[in-house]
């Protein structure tokens, strides 16, 4: 017998699963695109787009509330970046806010590009101005604060780029770091960053002048009540980075929380599905950390924890990474081969709102659809709308729902609530704990 299959999209075949009603993608792709501008976390515009959202629950029928949270706003006031020798230029840049004071005229010191945590480099790093590659973290200014630098140089920016099209990113010295060290930091753009080493700088003067201040973040929560004590905790981040309007990250996820919205709203679940917006998550997974932290004696009912961090892209691939028990993984590799939905499923630790939850040995799974080499930046103003796809927004929402759906409403949720050693590992890691032996 020939079995004949039509092609079937995707979104057919999870269609034929939910049935036609489960999400109007027009009013989803509608959020996404009434918060679409730069929504920094503790910024007035991270808390318009929270009542943006807020107003889209209302209008579900469905009540939420805006948990605040304290974050650091420190400003700066100068800074200044000026090739000594063996060239003398003055550098476009931005201060890390919350990095040391200079003194007025600002220190001079030798240049080192500090490539890597390498002994070699590192041997020539102390007392040295760092131009260091990539992010200054938990995870890697320990490893550039034990050379006992005088300060330190990031750059952002794509080489391919345009100098003109690249802005320059706003970056802060978060008051975790500190305890490592303490320095002053500016941001360069990568193109300048090229010429120095090109043009064999190797003395600079920085100057930072800064002050530091308090402000307010907020988390929005809302929850479709089950039936049942356990509660299932979805998760995505509203905040945005600097020039960044934020569509793909994270835009995207915090729609897929109002596509889960409109799914639950009509399927009453078992077990209580908690969406919550995360604020600052951008800064240092700030909403998630307060969440966990304002919270303790809920750790004890959730189950797991749903993250979206960036879905919905026309270039891309779909991926789920488990911090959990192998057993997640399996199942979720399983259950989207049998429907048809092309996803790579592993075990690890996803740099977002999943962690602090994983931490705290909740299981924790986070979808996304990753974009290739040149499909789609993230953190800069060339996150734009119109690097996403109705259709793979539509189909990423769908499986999501579908997967929290049948966690909700599970006999038991088979996923154990404990971290396995590997993962432990990978998260003290990820969090800067390894320190402690
Ligand atoms: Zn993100």
């Amino acid at each position: 017998m020939q079995n004949v299959v039509n092609h079937l999209s995707v979104c057919d075949i999870l269609e034929s699963i939910e049935g036609d009603e489960f999400m109007n993608i027009e009013k989803t792709w509608g959020l996404l695109n009434d918060i679409y501008f730069v929504r920094m976390g503790g910024t007035e515009e991270e808390l318009k787009a929270a009542r943006i959202i807020q107003d889209y629950l209302k209008e579900l029928g469905l009540e939420s509330r805006i948990e605040d949270f304290e974050v650091e706003m420190d400003q700066v006031e100068r800074a200044e970046l000026k090739v000594t020798k063996p060239y003398e230029k003055t550098y476009e840049c931005t201060g890390f806010k919350g990095s040391m004071n200079t003194p007025e005229e600002g220190i001079t010191k030798k240049l080192v590009y500090f490539e890597q945590d390498n002994p070699v480099i590192g041997k020539m790093a102390k007392d040295a101005i760092l131009l260091v590659n990539g992010y200054v973290t938990l995870r890697s200014f320990p490893k550039i604060a034990k050379h006992q630098p005088a300060g330190f140089i990031t750059y952002n920016g794509n080489i391919d780029t345009a100098r003109e099209d690249v802005d320059l990113g706003e970056r802060e010295f978060r008051s975790e770091l500190k305890k490592y060290g303490e320095m002053p930091g500016v941001n360069i753009k990568i193109h300048d960053a090229m010429e120095m080493l090109e043009k064999g700088a190797s003395e600079v003067t920085l100057t930072m002048k800064g002050t530091l201040g308090k402000g307010i973040s907020r988390n929005v929560i809302c929850d479709i009540p089950g039936k049942s004590d356990e509660v299932i905790v979805c998760t995505a981040h509203y905040d945005s980075s600097s020039f960044s309007k934020g569509a793909y990250d994270n835009g995207t996820g915090a729609v897929c929380l109002y596509g889960l919205a409109q799914y639950f709203v009509k399927h009453q679940p078992e077990r209580t599905i908690r969406l919550v917006w995360c604020g600052s998550e951008e800064r240092g997974l700030l909403g998630s950390h307060a969440y966990i932290n304002d919270h303790p004696e809920e750790l004890e009912k959730i189950v797991l924890n749903v993250n979206i961090d960036m879905i919905g892209s026309t270039m891309g691939k779909r991926i789920a990474v488990c911090t959990s028990e192998m057993g997640l993984v399996n199942y979720i590799d399983y259950d989207a081969k049998m429907k048809g939905f092309p996803i790579e499923v592993s075990q690890g630790v996803y740099s977002s709102d999943s962690t602090p939850f994983a931490d705290k040995n909740i299981p924790a799974v986070s979808f996304a659809r990753i974009t290739p080499n040149g499909g789609g930046e993230i953190h800069s103003r060339h996150d734009v709308i119109e690097h996403l796809s109705k259709r793979y927004l539509d189909e990423d929402i769908r499986y999501i729902a579908e997967f929290t759906n049948q966690m909700a409403n599970a006999f038991v949720v088979p996923v154990k609530k404990e971290m396995p050693e590997n993962m432990r590992k990978e998260l003290d890691n990820y969090l800067g704990k390894e320190e402690k032996k």
